[in-house]
């Protein structure tokens, strides 16, 4: 065994990946004795997943790497639009044509309403690039404790911690750490396997295999706002030639990028994996894009077996589950790396919290409030992967029929005639059903935890969700993100959420809320957790042009709790005659130590905990 690592942790995540880096980066500044170990020597080579949520960006925000995530990735301009080509290359009147686009990830039109939402913007940056920049801040703020190369092989846990084994690859020697808390961020390889966890759903039903490679497409491309361009090539022979093609940058996002990625839908077998050469990869990008003389370097050919599961429990005693671990579903609508991070983001306080004195039962909450968000999206990203199928009805290609008919039904659709104009309407009717994928502000920001225990609910009702995803209505109800408002500070703007600080509960009181002021002090010393305490109106900070009275539920003299992961934890809608007991208690169950509250109806099913993650 070597000596040069630690033999006991607060903290141990496993795997470094999106999420496990991400959960190194919080627990640093929350001061966690935390620990990393990842069984490759390096970061992901691999592109995987790129679009970054605003709720993400929000987390990222916190942890002091928003800034350089916008700086290096995908510029705005470069992302606001998914384009839909039949190709290109050829030259048959229905080839080469940009049939479809839907302003995404929060650009064009939709810009207004990510505005007033959230005071960040959609970032995009593939794996291959995010892992490393995590990881390098990882290693700063947390030296020598980002331990790649080190393969968890084995865990034994008892009463007060976990004792891993750990494989150190390059020497094949084993050595042990004893942590009190691990955080299973490892995809699913050797965690959720070591403990009996279940993957529940649907399991993997194709290979999307993922082909990243260098060319010049600038010659056949038409727009440069677009990070994702979807191939879909309809012939008259009835079949299909599809492909997501995403813009890999490294330097630069337009038309003239030099490196692409595109996705090929292969069927699940084993054989299949190991046959599909560089050849076939060549062929398949020549195929789809139409292009046969396309010279291009392939760099990298990556299997990716697409699945929609959940795992049955994230807690296992001391060890955790979380990201790809926890559940695992198609990229449609770019929720994997999200809830991934998320899932980081929900478990990183609530260890500290515990670690610092909060009763263990807060992190039973962890399964409760994310559980049913994994489930909605992975309901909401597999019905997304189905939805491209049912558009391409809109083309009016049917596949046993004689290739004449399709042909004429293809010259028809882009023919320059009333009958023309009448099925391109038809065609845009079908694949304008596909921006819940894209416009899916709801589903980044509206998910809520207010059926969990350590939540004190009040009786006011949800509001209404929007069944396409996109309408997303702001509340300040138990349970719900906090919503951004551009509050003022010294003359200068500052987000509700940018009051948040690392590991601090935050009380953001009325104008008449000093009595909130003082509980919030007695709470904070009574639960030795610390509390930012603020006024509107008052301690320099002003509603500036009103956003935030209209957004918090509670009058002058009310006040809401917020948790370090902004989510709000209680509000008071008005003064109370016991300000003090009431922020107590509601701090008291933030914190666990709260009297038992059963998870109201706690969610089972899968449309039931679609309900609940809102
Ligand atoms: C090939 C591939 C392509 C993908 N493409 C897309 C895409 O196009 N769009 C999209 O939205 N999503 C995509 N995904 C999914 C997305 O990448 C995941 O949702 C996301 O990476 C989840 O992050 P994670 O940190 O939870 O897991 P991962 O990124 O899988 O990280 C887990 C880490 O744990 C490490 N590990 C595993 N076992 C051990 C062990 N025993 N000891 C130590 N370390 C261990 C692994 O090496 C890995 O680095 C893809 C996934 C794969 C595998």
């Amino acid at each position: 065994m070597t000596q040069d690592k630690p033999t006991d942790v607060d903290v141990l995540v496993v795997g470094g990946g999106g999420c496990g880096l991400t959960a190194a980066l919080l627990l640093a500044d929350l001061g966690v004795d935390a620990m990393l170990i990842e069984r490759h020597p390096m970061t992901s080579p691999l592109p995987k997943a790129h679009i970054l949520n605003p709720r993400t960006m929000e987390i990222f925000r916190q942890a002091g790497v928003a800034d350089e995530i916008l700086a290096k990735g995908t510029p705005s301009a470069n992302l606001r639009t998914t384009s839909w080509y039949t190709g290109l290359g050829g030259d048959a009147p229905w080839d080469r044509k940009m049939f479809h686009r839907i302003d995404s990830w929060g650009g064009g039109a939709l810009q207004e309403q990510y505005a007033a939402a959230t005071a960040e913007t959609c970032g995009n940056m593939p794996q291959l690039h995010l892992e490393p920049l995590l990881k390098r801040h990882a290693d700063a703020r947390n030296p020598g404790r980002i331990l790649f190369g080190q393969e968890l092989s084995g865990i034994d846990q008892d009463e007060t911690g976990v004792t891993a084994t750990v494989l150190e690859r390059d020497t094949g020697r084993t050595w042990q750490v004893r942590a009190r808390y691990v955080i299973g961020a490892d995809g699913g390889r050797t965690l959720g396997p070591l403990v009996g966890a279940k993957m529940i759903g649907r399991p993997p039903f194709i290979d999307m295999t993922s082909i990243h490679f260098r060319a010049d497409l600038s010659p056949y491309l038409q727009d440069d706002d677009s990070v994702i361009r979807m191939i879909t090539r309809p012939s008259p022979d009835g079949s299909w030639n599809r492909g997501g093609l995403v813009c890999q940058g490294p330097d630069r996002w337009d038309r003239h990028a030099p490196e692409w990625r595109i996705g090929v839908i292969l069927p699940v077998h084993e054989e299949g994996v190991e046959d599909y050469s560089e050849d076939q990869a060549h062929r398949d990008v020549r195929r789809i894009l139409n292009l046969p003389e396309l010279e291009m370097d392939i760099l990298r050919i990556s299997h990716w077996m697409v699945e929609g599961v959940v795992a049955d429990r994230y807690g296992w005693g001391r060890v955790l589950l979380a990201g790809d671990a926890a559940h695992r579903h198609p990229p449609m609508g770019g929720l994997g790396l999200n809830s991934a991070i998320q899932d980081a983001h929900n478990i990183a306080w609530k260890l500290a919290a515990v670690l610092n004195g909060a009763a263990p039962a807060l992190l039973d909450s962890y399964e409760i409030e994310r559980r049913p968000v994994a489930q909605h999206n992975v309901d909401w990203s597999t019905f997304n992967f189905y939805n491209h199928l049912a558009a391409t009805a809109g083309f009016g290609v049917i596949p046993t029929a004689p290739p004449e008919h399709n042909e004429a039904a293809l010259r028809a659709l882009f023919s320059d005639t009333h009958d023309g104009r009448v099925r391109r309407r038809r065609l845009e009717e079908f694949y304008g059903t596909l921006r819940r994928e894209f416009q899916g502000l709801d589903v980044e920001l509206g998910f809520e935890y207010s059926h969990s225990p350590v939540v004190t609910g009040d009786d006011t009702p949800p509001p209404p969700r929007d069944p396409i995803g996109n309408a997303y209505i702001a509340s300040a109800r138990p349970g719900h993100r906090l919503p951004h408002a551009w509050l003022e500070r010294d003359g200068r703007p500052v987000t509700t959420h940018g009051l948040l600080k690392p590991g601090q509960f935050l009380l953001i009181a009325g104008q008449k809320g000093e009595a909130w002021l003082a509980a919030a002090k007695a709470a904070a010393t009574d639960n030795d957790a610390p509390i930012t305490a603020l006024a509107i109106n008052a301690d320099g900070l002003s509603d500036r042009d009103g956003a935030w009275a209209r957004l918090r539920g509670h009058d002058d003299g009310g006040a809401i709790l917020v948790r370090p992961d902004g989510h709000v934890a209680f509000r008071a809608p008005s003064a109370s005659i016991d300000a003090a007991r009431e922020l107590g208690d509601a701090l008291t169950r933030a914190l666990g130590r709260g009297p038992p509250r059963q998870a109201r109806g706690a969610p089972q099913s899968s449309n039931e905990l679609q309900d609940a993650g809102r």
